[in-house]
């Protein structure tokens, strides 16, 4: 089973996704990735959902990638009794240091050092900014606002204090235990939510250690002014649109966009682009044209993935937005104009083996119309520099380690397959002639190109390229 799209979809995973039938009809609708909100998942939560996507995977047969993406120091209010209030303009409305279910008039605000900060005329913006209250009385236990643009507001929503000063640390206690529970679950990718400062990743590394891929979400500007540093030591980046778009003014998101996507593409880091891609499928089954246009400018701008939350999570709708995504990368991917655009930005090989052989790889590849780069990768860091090449031709990543290949399903372009180490360079052509054949993307009498680290077992040590006729048996032929 291949997809014919290079880039990647990531699906968020929730109330309206959690049966194993959906998950499976999710994966077979295009979602790569499944994402795990650890804003609203505990532990056992976290380890069923968990099991059921190995089910699945098992299942189709695919590798699939796992990304638990923990809260952060978001600030978020607590819950209500009778479910979501209408907050009306002009109206009064308290957050306050009770941990009692809120209704129309109060809520609780779980966070002492945000009341404390509050003064009269700062501002708290809720759930992606989309309402906004003015401080009128503050004290250390409560804050009596001013509601200036109402709105619905339910459990836990987000709040975001624009002119407050708030001391907040990288990874809040709650990080930490979700983030042992996420590793003893084996999962892919951790995300580190609101990061400020590189130190913040380092943080989190110490802790995986190279057992989950670290995923640095820009959401912050602060993070925005070290972006090359963070990069540097995330092994993949998130343009986190949500809360980017109320922490800065909305009309620098594209930018940001194009600017994160660009800095992560040029170092070979895969960058996901989240938040509101087809918001409106939440609720129908059809997106707005404007969320078509936003879903293909990422996919021309080269992103690794493309990410659904709430549509996927929580909407009426999880596996038409998941097709609806499909569809239109794959459209996009087919447009004249889509290899030119991709290719506008310059990501020029570094002076390595691995690069020197995958822009080499490339090359021949698309001179010769060969179908397939087939790439030997143990640890996945050279299945990621043929990925940065965006070739035009298919490309196969061959790694023995499951990890590697759950974790690249993540990365534009890499198809993944576990398959054992090749006993010998003759085992090595055979074996990728074989699996470019049976997985559908070579028939006989087609050339491929396979590069690999020899002698294998050596990681970090790719240094050949050879090209391999696939025979009538599907094997290698001399
Ligand atoms: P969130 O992150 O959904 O966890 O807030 C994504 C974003 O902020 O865009
Ligand atoms: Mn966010």
């Amino acid at each position: 089973m291949r997809r014919n799209r290079r880039v990647k979809i990531l699906a968020t995973l929730g109330p309206s996704s959690s049966e194993q039938d959906i998950i499976e009809n999710l994966w077979r609708a295009g979602a790569d990735v499944f994402r795990i909100n650890m804003s609203h998942t505990d532990h056992d939560r976290l380890a069923m959902l968990v099991n059921r996507i190995r089910s699945v995977e098992e299942k189709v047969g695919r590798p699939i990638g796992i990304l638990a993406d923990l809260q952060g120091p978001k600030l978020r209010v607590g819950t209500f009794a009778d479910g979501p209030v209408m907050l009306e303009n002009g109206a009064t409305f308290v957050l306050d240091n009770d941990k009692a279910p809120g209704n129309a008039e109060r809520v609780y605000l779980p966070h002492p050092e945000i009341l404390k900060a509050l003064e009269p005329t700062h501002r708290l913006l809720l759930d992606d900014g989309k309402i906004q209250l003015r401080v009128t009385e503050a004290s250390a236990t409560r804050a009596v606002t001013e509601v200036i643009v109402g709105g619905k507001l339910s459990d836990r929503k987000g709040v975001s204090v624009p002119d407050s000063e708030i001391a907040t640390s990288a990874m809040t206690e709650k990080d930490h235990r979700d983030l042992i529970a996420a590793l003893e679950q084996n999962v892919d990718w951790v995300a580190l939510s609101f990061v400020q400062r590189p130190d913040d990743i380092a943080e989190v590394r110490k802790i995986t250690r190279g057992r989950a891929g670290v995923l640095a979400k820009i959401e912050k500007p602060q993070a925005v002014g070290r972006l090359d540093e963070i990069i540097e030591l995330s092994d993949a980046i998130m343009v986190a649109r949500g809360d980017l778009g109320v922490e800065m003014p909305l009309e620098q998101v594209p930018g940001l966009q194009k600017q994160i996507t660009r800095a992560a593409r040029r170092a070979g880091k895969p960058v996901v682009i989240a938040t509101q891609m087809l918001e409106s499928m939440i609720s129908a089954p059809v997106p707005t044209r404007a969320e078509v246009s936003d879903v293909a400018t990422a996919v021309f701008e080269g992103a690794d993935a493309v990410m659904l939350s709430a549509e996927s999570a929580a909407g009426s709708f999880p596996i038409e937005a998941v097709s609806t995504m499909d569809k239109i990368a794959q459209q996009v991917e087919q447009d004249r104009n889509y290899l030119q655009i991709i290719h506008a930005q310059r990501t020029d090989p570094e002076a390595t083996g691995a690069d020197a052989i995958s822009a080499a790889a490339r090359q021949i590849a698309e001179t010769l119309k060969l179908a397939g780069v087939i790439c030997y990768t143990t640890s996945g860091a050279t299945g990621l520099r043929a990925s940065r090449e965006r070739p035009s031709t298919p490309l196969i990543v061959l790694s023995p380690v499951l990890a590697t290949a759950r974790r690249l399903a993540l990365a534009w372009g890499l198809h993944c397959v576990v398959s054992e180490d090749a006993a010998n360079e003759d085992d090595m052509v055979d074996r990728a002639c074989h699996i470019a054949h049976q997985e559908g993307f070579a028939k006989p009498g087609q050339r491929i190109i396979v590069t690999a680290g020899v002698p294998f077992g050596t990681p970090g040590t790719t240094n050949m390229l050879r090209i391999a006729f696939v025979g009538s048996d599907g094997r290698s032929a001399v």
